[in-house]
């Protein structure tokens, strides 16, 4: 088996380490998130999926527990009902992530489990003679499903176990034996499915609707375009980004994530997103919002912004919606990323070296905006008066001024328009010469009179002040 960390990540292949990535940890944190990639014969999609077992962590199980009992959350038929005392007694032992296949062949019974007739004591209770199938002993872990195209439209019965257990967060899973109560059991398992919508019987959203979308993410997968690239395959060197993450890594995220919050602005787009664009299924919002988390939580972050957004829509909405309405998505989306481009930027104070008017501090919120909403208006307001200004001042750099008349600093605004030299002459007669506005640094402050407001409430004009307006 090739592990993982040996295979090159190129701009084909790219979204799918990213879902591998999200998906584990999202899974670790104890939340499925349901991985389907679709790509051409040879792109080596099972390949990688296959391998991503080399940077599996291990879990902590009951010792011996076939559904993988978490032993601070026992749920098994023969562990949920134990005692602490007694559950303590049997011990626990590290394990690695489980990751089953399952294959086109397999009956209902071997992947959900059976009954083991024999094992029976008490007609009432079966549960206690199950013999769990693919499905519980993949409790905490993953399902592989290769061609699931071709197992949904040979295997219907299989498909919807696949429904039930990705149905809800935890799934469920259940076993029927004639004669006896149907036993139900949880289960919390990622599926991982890979299939070639190319080949024979098609795209599995034409074949199984439901079950596509049952998928959060889908990756599509390419092969590479770069010469270099294909060269660097062969190489066995990694192109881009370096080896997917370790264990120890995965495992840090995983905790990060029960962290990090989704602002309420973020999760107002999001739900823009649902309305304005119309997408067909809430759980399009769900993979969306919780997809934005973990991408935060890959990079360390606390709480998810736009551009995890933007980076996760691709994979949560590729089964979604159309290409071109993709692109408006990620258009509309990429615009309000570049209008709040310069608040994420700016942590120092305002060039003013004003600090009355940071916004995102207190409750100075622009209406209906986010704190990164008002602080982009103060960006902008400031960055209209520093045009405002260069626009009257420019004559001045005649003198040699670097600025303002009397207090020129060197770097300061002047050294923006030397291109005017030449223009005017005579600085130095700061609020002379007509020119309607005043040097604050030349001028004394005074105590406003009215109660301050907001800098952000002003508009440009109310924060340029004339020399008649001040005296
Ligand atoms: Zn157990």
């Amino acid at each position: 088996m090739r592990r993982l960390v040996d295979l090159v990540r190129h701009e084909g292949n790219e979204c799918l380490f990213k879902a591998i990535e999200m998906s584990i940890a999202s899974t670790l944190h104890g939340f499925p998130l349901h991985v389907h990639v679709e790509g051409l014969r040879g792109t080596g999609k099972t390949t990688i999926l296959r391998s991503a077992r080399a940077v599996f962590p291990t879990i902590r199980r009951v010792r011996g527990c076939l559904y993988n009992c978490d032993p601070e959350r026992p749920h098994c038929p023969e562990h949920s009902r134990l005692d602490p005392g007694d559950l303590a007694a049997l011990g626990t032992e590290e394990i690695p992530v489980p990751f089953l296949e399952i294959s086109h062949s397999a009956k209902v019974g071997t992947v959900v489990g059976s009954i083991d007739l024999k094992r029976i004591t008490d007609r009432s209770s079966p549960e206690a003679a199950i013999l769990p199938g693919t499905i519980p002993q993949a409790h905490r872990g993953f399902i592989f499903v290769d061609e699931i195209n071709r197992l949904a439209e040979t295997s219907p019965e299989l498909a919807d176990t696949l429904l039930s257990v990705m149905g809800t967060k935890p799934g469920r899973v259940q076993i029927e034996e004639t004669g006896l109560p149907i036993v139900e059991l949880p289960v919390r398992v990622s599926v991982w499915a890979a299939s070639n919508p190319d080949e024979d019987p098609g795209p599995l959203e034409d074949i199984r609707r439901q079950l596509a979308d049952r998928f959060d993410f889908v990756a599509n997968v390419s092969r590479p375009t770069n010469p270099q690239v294909v060269k660097a395959i062969f190489a066995g060197i990694s192109s881009k980004d370096g080896p997917l993450k370790g264990p120890d890594y995965l495992s840090r995220v995983s905790r990060l994530v029960e962290e990090v919050t989704v602002p309420a602005w973020l999760q107002e787009i999001i739900a823009g997103l649902y309305v304005d664009f119309a997408l067909e299924s809430l759980r399009s919002v769900e993979a969306l919002q919780h997809g934005s988390r973990v991408a935060a939580a890959l990079d360390m972050r606390r709480e998810a912004g736009l551009n995890d957004l933007i980076g996760v829509v691709p994979l949560a909405l590729h089964h979604r919606v159309s290409v071109s309405t993709m692109a408006q998505i990620l258009k509309y989306l990429t615009e309000r990323s570049s209008a709040r481009e310069p608040s994420r930027l700016r942590q120092s104070p305002p060039p003013s070296g004003e600090s009355g008017g940071r916004a995102g501090q207190g409750d100075q919120v622009a209406p209906g905006g986010s704190p990164q909403d008002a602080q982009g208006a103060v960006d902008r307001l400031f960055s209209r008066l520093r045009e405002t200004l260069m626009r009257h001042h420019a004559p001045d750099d005649a003198s040699g001024a670097t600025g303002f008349p009397h207090h020129g600093r060197p770097g300061g605004a002047g050294s923006r328009t030397q291109g005017a030299a030449g223009a005017g002459s005579g600085g130095g007669d700061s609020g002379g010469g007509g020119r309607p506005w005043a040097n604050p640094l030349d001028v004394e402050i005074a105590a406003p009179r009215a109660r301050a407001v907001p800098i952000i409430r002003l508009s440009p004009r109310e924060l340029i002040k004339t020399g008649e307006d001040l005296q």
